[in-house]
């Protein structure tokens, strides 16, 4: 067996997450599987949808190849286009569809001679300032787009800044410079991530691009006030984090437990060694009091984590013993609960995990 750490990921949480993000959108989604599937792994969990979804959405033509290569024959979108023109004779092999953000990229896709037309979404940076067309220059953009004959579609996009803040007044104000910026022009539209998908229902047009809701976590991290139940508590954990006790011992009242010696008991305290640290993507910021379950009981971390190894307090626990499961994130451990206890998102948690083992259950 090897070391006990293990992720197992729930392929019909997935598949859960994503129906729940089409249905309360409507319209299309494209399920956003860039970084490995936020770490969860991109060819299970495509091929887990790969019947039903519309399409799927990559950072680079590298993780789109490994999709083709996997047999996913759905729309793949690189969401941030191609890097170089080198690329484009792949893009137009693998069928592959692309986001233009920056006017060197219309420039590349003209003078490329192609052989056949490809689907562009043409993204507008109504307010994140990242990447984008500005809104003042779209309108003249999408003209010479359409006007050539190696652009078949074109899909109108953009990208919100801080649609997880319940209550937003930025969101607003990109939805009317969006609106606004393309009066006139009759084309699909696409500019919900989760949380627009979840709590921002203007947002909503013909094609969604949820990430992070198809994997588990609440993008509004719990400040959805609504009445009723909010639709992120439908949504299910797809990955669970599980370690084992592979050490047990008591200490005395007054001793320090790891390095730096950061906890010190208070009372006789039992000391369980878990599988798990920092190398294997859990955060090592984690302070004394993040919880893990343990057996499933709630428990709390106690002391520095270590490399390869966590520490957690097992005083109340009297039957947990070496061997027993533990979960670091998961169903009883949110990993939002564990992000903001190092002050960070969940994304960076799920996409950092390393030398667990991964299996899948239908
Ligand atoms: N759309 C674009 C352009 C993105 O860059 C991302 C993620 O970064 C998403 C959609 C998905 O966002 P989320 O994971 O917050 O749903």
């Amino acid at each position: 067996m090897g070391r006990p750490l293990t992720a197992r990921i729930r392929l019909d949480a997935f598949r859960h997450n994503y129906r729940l993000a089409k249905a309360s959108h409507g319209g299309r989604a494209l399920a956003v599987v860039k970084a490995n599937a936020y770490g969860h792994g991109a060819v299970r969990c495509a091929q887990a949808i790969a019947d039903e979804a519309d399409g799927f959405a990559v950072a680079s033509i590298e993780e789109a190849l490994t999709l083709r290569a996997a047999g996913i024959s759905a729309p793949i979108l690189l969401l941030e286009g191609f890097f170089e023109t080198a690329e484009l004779p792949d893009i137009q092999a693998h069928d592959l569809w692309i986001v233009v953000h920056q006017h060197w990229q219309v420039e590349a896709l003209m003078a490329t001679a192609l052989s056949r037309p490809v689907t562009v979404w043409l993204k507008m940076d109504s307010g994140m300032h990242r990447v984008g067309i500005e809104p003042e220059r779209y309108q003249a953009v999408y003209a010479r787009l359409k006007s050539h004959p190696q652009v078949a579609d074109i899909v109108l996009m953009s990208h919100f800044s801080r649609a997880d803040e319940a209550g937003s007044t930025y969101l607003p104000r990109q939805l009317k410079i969006f609106h606004e910026s393309i009066a006139g022009i009759s084309a699909p539209i696409s500019l919900s991530n989760s949380a627009a998908v979840l709590g921002w229902s203007a947002a909503h047009a013909d094609w969604a691009r949820p990430g992070i809701m198809l994997y588990g976590p609440d993008p509004f991290v719990g400040q959805m006030d609504e009445p009723g139940e909010p639709l992120s508590a439908r949504l299910r954990p797809v990955m669970q984090l599980e370690g084992a006790l592979i050490s047990v011992r008591t200490i005395a009242p007054g001793e320090p437990v790891g390095y730096g010696g950061m906890f010190v008991s208070d009372r006789a305290t039992r000391v369980g060694v878990v599988s798990c640290g920092y190398a294997d993507g859990y955060p090592r910021t984690a302070p004394t009091g993040t919880p893990v379950a343990v057996d499933g009981q709630l428990t709390r971390l106690i002391g520095r984590v270590s490399m390869d190894m966590l520490t957690v307090d097992l005083t109340d626990l009297p039957k947990a013993e070496i061997g027993s499961r533990v979960e670091l994130w998961g169903d009883q451990v949110p990993v939002n609960e564990v992000a903001s206890r190092v002050g960070t998102i969940a994304y960076e948690l799920l996409c950092n995990v390393k030398r667990a083992r991964f299996v899948y259950s239908d």
